[in-house]
């Protein structure tokens, strides 16, 4: 079986009707929900059937697992319920994997004309905020907050593929999808399996089908379920809890993220760029008390002060690590950004990556066809499109993202700390010298004179290069091989490619005017070991042929003779900043392992994988962003805040193990 969820291509849900009107899978031949009203299954199977929303009451969080979004009727009636109980929990997570989503209008077109069925009008506003939020049919996780407490995380793609990938603590599974004669893929004894690994203590589960097999490979699998009376015409049912007579397998339950203890709880965040910002925002929504500490007078005045950077996923022919994660990174942010106060700092209505030769380009055209991306998220250009999009004459086609863009990195840090709200405590100019574990178990931040800034339950180090030494005590530098890269941007004069529409990249970048009275921002150098922070004319000379070659129209304007002439040159305006980056250009985000532990064990951990790793309770971090902090800040933030709370993590295993902060030094116990 894969072990690489999310790989693509996805095909959409076609919508279509019986005669009656109940939606149908040309697919699966068979329809959506019972005939007898999708809504009245819901409640009285699904709910009904995991002691809903009685089981829920006095808890802090509570997680459902569904197999087969459909057209979300369960959720929607899951969210209602929700949303009418005074005795709810602080949050809802509905996790549910999708093998044939709908396009966000199909399912608009497919739900509105249900809202008119009785019990169903209830639903409009829930329907509505749904179909806003709904993704585009492109592989992998998505996590959609959509009220308040309320956040469903969707994974699009096969189901044995995305299950086993999942780091979720589930309370209830509601087993849907097409019937088991239609679908038999979506009910192995494997996939039942899979979901008894999530099972939280107490779990229960419930189905609409009553199907012999089911209710035998479900027994195997540690669900102790009964028939039922089944909803309508149904004759039966299956429900009943997760209650294995055994512990199965050495990972039962693996991971199953157990929820923490209540509010209000204290952490610190240390370091005030993209990655603090996004992080102390994620922490504050969950109740959390926040002190910052900066070490600058500001937020955004280190790698995230430039004054422009681009954003936009990666792609790769093999739908690689790297493009999965900057997948889930774009998506994320996006869905964040948006929701800022100010609205977005920059603008995120396009951004052009064009190939640099003919046979990239010819690569680039053969990677989209085998992808078949919705024209949402990508799109293949020809030249002339291409130019058309840019504002600019451009040689070669490339990739359109429609929402990629660009984004003011200072005004972002700023935006997310108001929307964090006022109860987030920021100080700055204070400078963090060290992170003490001290012996009640809490976290202090001390001073470089060992005065105590802050005691709280956990830290957070968001300091990008520096969170290596913040981090020693706890992880030899060895297993942080965090490199600090200088980076120049250079600024052009605010005459300079006035019909530039977006930003346009390729080997370097280049975007359009990010303040009025300003000029585009190009860039950026690469210096390995390169402390200068001053302003270099040669660095600004290696942008600007960059740029030449990027936007070849203008080679002669931005060349040698031209702007890139020692004498043109030395006028231009610039900044340099660092980047912090690991070998393998991935971020290090997650939970601390703990060496105390560790050592003792090395030999037995040396064949085992991260999650079997002791984590240190309370420290975690954040960085390493490299040039790609836009994308991956949000996502870090949401991932480390979700661990923090026991809460499913907003991506699978297999993408957060390529950024546990514990990756290098799991690398080096595997060769003892
Ligand atoms: C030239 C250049 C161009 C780039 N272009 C892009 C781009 O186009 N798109 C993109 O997505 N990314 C780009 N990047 C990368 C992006 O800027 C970074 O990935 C991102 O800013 C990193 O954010 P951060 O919060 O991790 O680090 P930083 O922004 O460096 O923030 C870390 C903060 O921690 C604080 N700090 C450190 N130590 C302490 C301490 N002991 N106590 C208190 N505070 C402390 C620092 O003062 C700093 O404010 C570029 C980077 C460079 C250098």
């Amino acid at each position: 079986m894969s072990r690489r969820p999310g790989i693509g291509p996805i095909t959409p849900a076609q919508p279509s009707t019986t005669e009656d009107g109940t939606p149908y899978s040309d697919t699966f031949e068979d329809v959506y929900h019972s005939t007898g009203g999708a809504l009245g299954q819901a409640r009285y199977v699904f709910l009904g059937g995991n002691g809903l929303p009685e089981r829920w009451r006095g808890r802090g969080q509570f997680v459902i697992v569904e197999t087969g979004f459909g057209l979300g009727l369960n959720f929607l009636a899951t969210w209602a319920a929700w949303r009418d109980d005074p005795q709810r929990p602080a949050r809802l997570h509905f996790v549910s994997v999708e093998k044939h989503p709908f396009r966000a209008l199909d399912l608009r077109r497919m739900l509105e004309p249900m809202l008119v069925q009785p019990g169903m009008t209830e639903l409009a506003p829930l329907v509505q905020r749904l179909c806003d939020m709904w993704p585009s049919p492109v592989a992998g996780w998505h996590r959609l907050e959509l009220a308040p407490g309320v956040v469903l995380s969707v994974g699009f793609g096969d189901a044995s593929e995305l299950l086993p990938s999942l780091r979720v603590g589930a309370d209830a599974f509601y087993l849907d999808g097409f019937s088991p004669s239609k679908n038999p893929d979506i009910w192995t004894p494997d996939i039942f399996k899979t979901l008894g690994r999530l099972a939280r203590d107490g779990a229960t589960l419930a189905t609409y089908t009553a199907v012999g097999q089911v209710r035998r490979d479900l027994i195997a699998a540690g669900f102790q379920v009964a028939r039922q009376h089944g909803y309508g015409p149904k004759r039966s049912m299956l429900a009943g809890p997760y209650a294995p007579p055994y512990r199965m397998r050495r990972y039962d339950p693996p991971a199953a993220p157990t929820p923490r203890a209540s509010h209000p709880r204290e952490a610190i965040v240390v370091g005030a760029g993209m990655a603090g910002a996004a992080m102390a925002r994620r922490l504050v929504a969950r109740g959390w008390r926040v002190r910052l500490f900066e070490r600058a007078q500001a937020p955004g005045t280190a790698a995230s002060g430039n004054p422009a950077g681009v954003f936009h996923p990666q792609l790769s022919a093999d739908d690689n690590v790297l493009s999965r994660l900057t997948r889930a990174g774009f998506l994320y942010a996006l869905s964040q950004w948006r929701t800022l106060p100010g609205g977005l700092p920059g603008r995120a209505d396009g951004l052009l990556q064009v190939a640099a030769t003919e046979a990239e380009a010819h690569a680039l055209q053969q990677l989209m066809a085998a992808h078949a991306y919705p024209e949402a998220y990508a799109k293949w250009v020809d030249a002339s499109q291409a130019s058309a999009l840019a504002g600019e004459t451009l040689t070669h086609g490339g990739v359109w993202y429609p929402e990629g863009g660009w984004l003011a990195p200072a005004m972002l840090c700023r935006a997310e700390l108001v929307a964090a709200g006022p109860s987030l405590d920021a100080r700055y100019g204070v400078s963090v010298a060290q992170l003490v574990r001290r012996d009640d178990g809490r976290w202090a931040a001390l001073d470089e004179t060992g005065r105590e800034l802050a005691v709280a339950d956990a830290v957070v180090v968001t300091a990008a290069d520096v969170s290596q030494k913040l981090l020693a005590p706890y992880l030899d530098p060895a297993f942080v091989p965090v490199r600090r890269v200088r980076g120049q941007l250079t600024f052009l004069p605010p005459d300079a490619l006035p019909s530039l529409r977006v930003p346009v990249c390729g080997d370097g970048y280049v975007a359009p005017s990010p303040l009025a009275g300003a000029g585009p921002v190009t860039g950026a150098t690469y210096g390995f070991d390169d402390p200068a922070e001053t302003v270099r004319l040669a660095d600004h000379q290696a942008n600007l042929r960059r740029l030449a070659a990027l936007l070849p129209a203008h080679a002669e304007a931005f060349g040698d003779a031209g702007l890139a002439s020692e004498r043109a040159a030395a006028e231009l305006g610039g900044r340099t900043a660092f980047r912090a980056l690991a070998p393998d250009r991935l971020p290090m985000a997650g939970q601390l392992p703990d060496m105390r532990a560790i050592e003792p064990q090395r030999r037995r951990l040396s064949g085992g994988h991260l999650r079997d790793l002791p984590r240190l309770d309370g420290l975690y971090a954040s960085f390493a962003f490299g040039s790609r902090g836009l994308v991956f800040a949000s996502l870090c933030a949401e991932l480390v805040a979700s661990q923090l709370e026991g809460e499913p993590w907003p991506i699978g295993s297999d993408l957060a193990d390529a950024i546990d902060p514990a990756r290098y030094l799991m690398q080096a116990l595997r060769k003892v």
